[in-house]
């Protein structure tokens, strides 16, 4: 049997004992004229990309299945060597048709991506996502991090919620508002290391993270003046602004940072110069947790061993001590203060023998000087 191939799949089987030349690319055995409509695919992909900035360019290729069956069929009778694949072929020459048209050098990454859909014969451009890396302060006791649907109509909208739809005002939702209109994005997504309760502020330094925007019009902006909106807005700022890799999120999500807190203390009995004799004896302290009873729901039920580093006193009064902690990346505070019925060990509650909380908690320092090298 000869099978008939276009002039683009005839390239990549050369040599094939059975294959023919034909200058008709619709009775193509493999591509049936699919490859033949690569000009016009680009053309459109590229008329579609009009409204979107960009400064570099990837390709992505589909084929039909019953295509990829019949380059198949016709590689079982290939002789030795290496024949070239059909997709880096269509890339190739996808690429030096997009580069007639557009100056923007190719990129793996690249910001604009071109698709090119062999199987429905069509091109078509989207923008591909764009990362902003930063710290973020918290100066509120009522804001969470996450989207967070109120919990009575589930993100319906309710009394209850003043139809804002959520239990708290979120960090993601503030930087989604500034963010997404400044870049033209259809959704925006905030990913950060580690977070801290809706009561605790984030302060100093703040929090690192990474807000992802997807489908942005635009790729540049003034983030002077973006932090300056959200600062002006919300109880919130966003430091060190600066566009990243799509590595990124991961990178600051997996990462694990030392932290300082100050924690405001009280017990059940006024405190004493021995108690707080009691507490620095024991530092640094090594604590086993187990998993909090408030996080159980989202969280496995495991026992962490964490150490604290340090404890300074700012104030040591009988019904109130103001403390500054450094404790491990992933230690409970609150937990380590009120000992969380025996969970946590040793705890302010078990050191001290009498019941202890934790009245008030700030973050005001994460450890984390390597992201910024990183990202400089
Ligand atoms: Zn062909
Ligand atoms: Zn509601």
């Amino acid at each position: 049997m000869t099978y008939l191939l276009c002039n683009h799949c005839h390239e990549r089987h050369e040599g094939h004992p059975d294959v023919k030349k034909t200058s008709d690319a619709a009775q193509c055995f493999i591509c049936q004229g699919a490859l033949a409509k690569l000009p016009e695919l680009v053309a459109q992909a590229l008329a579609s990309s009009s409204h979107l900035q960009y400064s570099s360019y990837c390709v992505q290729t589909t084929f039909p299945r019953p295509l990829m069956v019949r380059e198949e069929q016709i590689l079982d009778g290939e002789p030795l060597g290496l024949p070239m694949v059909i997709k880096n072929q269509a890339n190739r020459l996808a690429m030096e048709e997009i580069e007639k048209r557009i100056k923007a050098p190719f990129k793996p990454d690249g910001e604009l991506v071109l698709k090119i859909d062999f199987w429905h014969g069509k091109g078509s451009a989207l923008s591909a996502p764009l990362f902003i890396f930063g710290h973020y302060v918290k100066k509120s006791r009522e804001w969470c991090q996450h989207d967070w649907a109120c919990m009575a109509c589930r993100g319906k909208g309710c009394p209850q919620c003043h139809f804002h739809k959520q239990e708290y005002p979120s960090i993601e939702a503030a930087l989604r508002s500034v963010f997404c209109s400044a870049f033209g994005a259809s959704d925006g997504f905030l990913h950060a290391s580690g977070r801290e309760d809706v009561d605790v502020m984030m302060l100093n330094t703040g929090r690192p993270f990474v807000f992802e925007m997807r489908h942005p019009t635009k790729r540049t902006a003034d983030l002077h003046a973006l932090a300056a909106e959200i600062a002006s807005k919300f109880p919130l700022e966003v430091l060190g602004l600066k566009f990243v890799p799509s590595t990124w999120p991961t990178i600051v999500c997996t990462s694990h940072f030392d932290k300082h807190y100050r924690a405001w203390v009280e017990a059940d009995r006024p405190l004493t110069d021995e108690d707080w004799a009691l507490i620095k004896a024991s530092l640094p302290i090594r604590v086993k947790q187990q998993t909090p009873v408030r996080v159980l729901r989202r969280r496995a039920d495991l026992t962490r061993p964490r150490s604290v580093y340090s404890i300074k006193p700012i104030t040591l009064s009988p019904n109130e001590w103001v403390l500054d902690i450094n404790a491990e990346a992933g230690t409970y505070i609150k937990e380590l203060i009120h000992g969380d019925q025996g969970r946590t060990l040793p705890s302010f509650t078990s050191l001290l023998g009498t019941p202890c909380r934790c009245k008030q908690l700030d973050v005001i320092g994460i450890d984390d000087a390597f992201l910024d090298s990183l990202a400089n």
